[in-house]
């Protein structure tokens, strides 16, 4: 490490040490490397481009997309005696001409500014003649055309980066999917050799997914543990919301329903007491989580499938804020995923974004079915490492395998025979050769695979097809009624006959726990 950065990082910002990656990342881009940064939010991003700026002779640019965020870290940054400016459009012209002055004389360490006023052309054309240390883009994933914050004027950084293109740059994001990384990479034209993707982590949540059998069972089962204590309680509609709450109240807890179809003051009066409570259960849609700030949340449960790894990393992050051990449990089931499925099928999204989608429901659905770690998984997915961590339930009790080879031979071929389209309780019945009338006025008592699959019973073969929709051999409703196909891979499988383990399904918790006590 260079001592100049260390010293910085004492005499400006009063901190002993750098934290994670950051003295990495400092080190290469002074070195005059380029750098994506990728660590959520608080992980200690902006070190990360304003020492370096510092350090680096010439003036750092830093884009953001937030005028206010920029104030404030500028007033900061002054303070502690570092020349930093932001350029806006606010500016009064005296401001504006004594700061152009600054510009051009090489006073400042650092100059914040919006996309839209360091794309016109005057700007540009006075930057041409000043020496920069590092171009920061700030909020990068801002570039993304399928994101959720897409902004047009990020769109053209592109620009700037080719106008200045010896200068280091360094693309900063905190959203995490991998589409996104991409195409931040590609678009500023940034190695991945020069990515850095870290703290992620939050070991003090225990993570747990089950087959969502009996989910209210379930959800009693869990919430048992963490009696006065607050928690969030996730689901998918409104009404599941209201209903789920109105179930808890009779259970005796201090349930509140949130979700967007409530008015402003109901809302932000159940967000208060849960804000303030010691044991307020929250049930809740994804409407609930900006501005939360409560350290002790002790446990999220998710009673339907979350939108994607990121969302489900997100919300179950509310929990253990204060750092202390934290619960998590979400419930997945076969409706979950056609549901899922279909939404996507049947929105007027472009098909590129849908195929995005796609991938994003797949990956969620690997997160739900491996027999590893969790925790491994999910860091994954957001390109930071770990070691099988011992805090989620899949290292807690191992799941066995088994040689799934044949089953899943049995269960491609089955949907085959029935013609692809029937969902999955249907072609489990026809697996075991359940004797009923609808699998008779089709004829598909007559069909090959018709009972075939006694060795395994019901709820083996539903975690088993489950597995299959995961591993990508099974595609879910291309119908439109949570119908199954054989996807291309599902084909290849069939034709090339490789190996497969597959997990045994868990024991059914509810009802376990259901013996357990009586
Ligand atoms: P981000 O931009 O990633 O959301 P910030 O850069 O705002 O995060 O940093 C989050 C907080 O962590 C800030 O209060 C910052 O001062 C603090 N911080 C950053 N780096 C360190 C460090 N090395 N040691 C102690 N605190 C740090
Ligand atoms: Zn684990």
């Amino acid at each position: 490490m260079t001592a100049t950065a260390l010293e910085i990082l004492k005499t400006v910002y009063g901190y002993d040490a750098f934290r994670g990656p950051q003295a990495l990342i400092v080190e290469h881009v002074i070195a005059g490397n380029n750098a994506f940064v990728l660590m959520p939010t608080g992980g200690g991003k902006s070190l990360c481009y304003q020492i370096p700026a510092i350090v680096r002779p010439g003036m750092g640019l830093v884009v953001s997309p937030l005028l206010a965020l920029m104030a404030d870290q500028v007033t900061a940054l002054r303070q502690a005696g570092v020349r930093a400016a932001g350029l806006n459009s606010d500016l009064s012209p005296d401001d504006r001409r004594a700061l152009w002055r600054d510009i051009r004389a090489g006073a400042l360490d650092l100059l914040y500014v919006a996309p839209e006023t360091l794309l016109r052309p005057d700007v540009l054309e006075l930057l041409d003649d000043v020496k920069l240390s590092l171009i920061a883009i700030d909020e990068a994933h801002c570039l993304s055309q399928w994101g959720h914050d897409f902004r047009p004027s990020y769109r053209q950084l592109d620009m700037v980066v080719a106008r200045f293109a010896g200068t280091p740059r360094m693309a900063l994001t905190a959203t995490a999917d991998e589409p996104t990384r991409a195409e931040i990479l590609s678009h500023l034209a940034i190695d991945e050799a020069d990515a850095f993707i870290a703290g992620f982590d939050r070991p003090n949540i225990r993570y747990a997914i089950e087959e969502k059998d009996n989910p209210r069972a379930q959800l009693k089962e869990f919430l048992k543990r963490y009696e006065g204590a607050s928690g969030i309680v996730y689901c998918l509609s409104k009404r599941r919301t209201e209903e789920t709450a109105a179930w808890l109240q009779g259970l005796g807890y201090d349930a509140l329903a949130y979700h967007a179809g409530m008015d402003k003051a109901a809302r932000e009066a159940n967000q208060m007491r849960f804000q303030h409570g010691d044991a307020v259960v929250m049930v809740a849609t994804v409407a609930f989580g900006m501005g939360i700030d409560k350290p002790d949340v002790r446990f999220v449960a998710h009673i339907d499938l979350p939108g994607s790894i990121e969302a489900y990393y997100q919300e179950t992050g509310r929990a253990g804020r204060d750092g202390l051990p934290s619960d998590t449990l979400m419930l997945y089931g076969y409706e979950d995923i056609a549901l899922r499925s279909r939404f996507i099928e049947e929105s007027e999204a472009p098909d590129q974004r849908k195929r995005m989608e796609r991938h994003k429901l797949d990956a969620l659905l690997g997160l739900a079915e491996t027999a590893g770690c969790r925790r491994q998984v999910l860091l994954s997915y957001f390109g930071d490492h770990s070691e099988p961590c011992g805090n989620c339930d899949t290292c807690a009790e191992p799941p066995r395998l088994f040689d799934g080879a044949i089953a899943a031979q049995k269960a491609l071929s089955c949907i085959y025979r029935t013609g692809e389209r029937f969902g999955q309780a249907y072609v489990v019945d026809v697996l075991l050769g359940v004797d009923n009338e609808r699998i008779a006025q089709f004829g598909h008592d007559r069909i090959s695979t018709y009972g075939i699959g006694t060795e395994h019973d019901n709820r083996t073969w539903r975690a088993i097809l489950r597995q299959l929709i995961a591993l990508r051999l099974i595609d879910v409703d291309l119908a439109g009624h949570g119908g199954l196909s054989i996807a291309p891979a599902g084909r290849e499988f069939l034709r090339d006959k490789p190996e497969l383990m597959l997990r045994v399904p868990a024991p059914a918790r509810a009802r376990r726990g259901k013996v357990a006590r009586s």
